[in-house]
C-alpha cells in the first residue's frame, strides 16, 4: 500500500546559501546508503526528500534512512487517484499503522490543484468523521495531535502521509569537512566519532597500535568498530599508525607519571600530522573530562600543547552512562568491551599524574627524537577503506585461512 516514503529536513532549513549544497550532499549520501536497491528512486527536493519505493518493502527503507543525519521526520506515504473513498481507505491504513489505546489523530489538507472538487475545510471533515468511526476510542484532537494525517492534493494525485519516525537529525555528513577520529578499541572515541558525524564532520579513523604487545584481534576490533559507524557516514579510511617504538622509546626514557602525557602527546602529533597531509581540518577524541587521569583540564592543556588544530571532543561533558546509552544505541557497546589489550593499558603505569607539568614534560622531551620518532611512525602508516561490508570479508578470508 505504501508507494514512498517521504522525509523532512532538520537543521538545514536554517543554512541559508548552504541549503541548495546541503540537499545535494544529503541527496548523494541517501543515494550511497541505498546503492544495492535499484527499484528505489531517490530525489532530494528543496523542501523534502522523496523515496519512491516501486514495489519495494517500505519498513526497511525507513529503518535505514533513520540513520542517516540531516533528517528530522520520516513519513510513509500513500499515492492514490483523486478519489475520496481512496483517500478514506488510505488515510484509515495510515491511522491505523500508528494508533494505540488513547492516541488522537487529526486531518491536515493542502491544495496544489484547486480544480478538485473537494476543498480542504471538505477533504479534513470527511476524513476525519471516516478514521472516528472506524477506529472505536481515537479522539480528535486539532492542537499536537499523536497522529497527523497530512493530505496534499496535487495535479496528479492524493498524497498521504503520517509522521512515523524520528529521523537522526544532525547535518549531512559531509557537510562540515574533514575530521581525524582518534579511534581506540574503547568506548568512548566511537561515540565520539558518531556525535562528530552528526554535525556533519567526513570521518577518517586513526588508530595506534604496538605489535607485539597488542594482539591482531585488538586492530581487528578498531576495525569493526570503524564499521559500526560507517552504517551512519558511508566508507570511512582507517588509518593504522605503528605505535610500539615509541611506546618502548617512552618506556625507557619517560619517569612513570609522566608515561601516559607524553604517550598521548606522541599521539596528537602524529594525528596531527595525518591531519595535515590528508587535508582535515580537526582533530576528534573521545575525552571527557575527569574520566580518568589524562583527562583533567590540567592534562588536556599539556596533551594539546603538540598542536594548533582545533580538538574537538564531542563528550567533553558527558556522564560514562550516558556515553555507554549511546554506545549501545549505536551499536558499539558489545564490541568495545571485548577485553583486547589496548596499546596504551599495557604500558601506562598504575599512576599517571593528574596535573602534569608542560615544563617537566618538554625536560624529558628533550633527551628523545621526538621529530624521528614521529616521521618513522607517519611513515609507517597502513591505510584501509572500511566499508559496511569491509570486515565481513576479511573475517570470511581470515575463517577461511584458518581452516587451510
Ligand atoms: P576510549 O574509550 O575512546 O578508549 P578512554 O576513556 O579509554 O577512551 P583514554 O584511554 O584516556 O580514554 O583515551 C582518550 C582518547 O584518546 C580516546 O577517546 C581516543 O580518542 C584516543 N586514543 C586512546 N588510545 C588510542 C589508540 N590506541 N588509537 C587511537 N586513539 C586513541
Ligand atoms: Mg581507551
Amino acid at each position: 500500500m505504501i508507494t514512498e516514503v517521504m522525509a523532512r529536513y532538520g537543521e538545514l532549513s536554517t543554512k541559508g546559501k548552504n541549503r541548495k549544497q546541503f540537499i545535494k550532499q544529503l541527496g548523494n549520501n541517501v543515494r550511497a546508503a541505498f546503492e544495492g536497491s535499484p527499484n528505489l528512486k531517490i530525489k532530494a527536493h528543496r523542501d523534502r526528500l522523496h523515496i519512491e519505493l516501486n514495489g519495494e518493502e517500505a519498513e526497511p527503507v525507513i529503518e535505514r534512512l533513520s540513520m542517516i543525519f540531516g533528517i528530522q521526520t520520516i513519513s510513509p506515504v500513500v499515492k492514490t487517484e483523486k478519489s475520496i473513498e481512496a483517500a478514506k481507505t488510505a488515510a484509515l491504513f495510515l491511522v491505523q499503522s500508528q494508533f494505540s489505546p488513547g492516541k488522537s489523530f487529526k486531518i491536515t489538507t493542502r491544495r496544489a490543484d484547486h480544480n478538485w472538487e473537494y476543498d480542504t475545510n471538505e477533504v479534513n471533515q470527511l476524513l476525519g468523521d471516516y478514521i472516528y468511526k472506524a477506529i472505536p476510542g481515537i479522539q480528535v484532537k486539532m492542537k499536537n495531535p499523536s497522529i497527523n494525517v497530512r493530505v496534499e492534493v496535487r495535479l496528479d494525485g492524493l498524497f498521504i502521509s503520517v509522521d512515523s519516525t524520528k529521523g537522526a537529525g544532525g547535518l549531512p555528513t559531509g557537510t562540515s569537512g574533514k575530521g581525524m577520529l582518534m579511534l581506540s578499541g574503547g568506548i568512548d572515541s566511537p561515540v565520539a566519532g558518531y556525535l562528530a558525524m552528526k554535525k556533519g564532520i567526513n570521518l577518517e579513523a586513526v588508530h595506534f597500535h604496538s605489535p607485539p604487545y597488542t594482539s591482531p584481534q585488538a586492530l581487528q576490533k578498531a576495525k569493526d568498530l570503524a564499521e559500526k559507524l560507517t552504517k551512519f557516514s558511508g566508507p570511512i579510511p582507517f588509518i593504522e599508525v605503528p605505535f610500539t617504538e615509541i611506546q618502548e622509546t617512552i618506556k625507557q626514557h619517560v619517569p612513570q607519571g609522566y608515561i601516559m602525557t607524553i604517550t598521548r602527546r606522541m599521539m596528537m602529533r602524529i594525528t596531527d600530522q595525518l591531519r595535515e597531509q590528508r587535508e582535515g581540518l580537526a582533530i576528534v577524541n573521545g575525552e571527557s573530562l575527569g574520566q580518568v587521569a589524562s583527562q583533567t583540564m590540567e592534562s588536556m592543556a599539556v596533551i594539546n600543547e603538540v598542536t594548533h588544530a582545533p580538538i574537538l571532543r564531542p563528550l567533553i561533558s558527558m556522564d560514562k552512562t550516558e556515553i555507554i546509552e549511546l554506545a549501545e544505541k549505536i551499536d558499539t557497546f558489545d564490541l568495545a568491551i571485548l577485553p583486547y589489550e589496548d596499546c596504551c593499558t599495557i604500558f601506562t603505569p598504575p599512576k599517571p599524574r593528574t596535573k602534569p607539568k608542560l615544563k617537566h614534560v618538554l625536560e624529558i622531551e628533550e633527551k628523545m627524537d621526538v621529530e624521528g620518532l614521529v616521521q618513522r611512525a607517519v611513515a609507517g602508516i597502513q591505510m584501509e577503506e572500511i566499508s559496511e561490508n569491509t570486515n565481513q570479508d576479511t573475517k570470511q578470508k581470515q575463517l577461511f585461512e584458518n581452516l587451510l
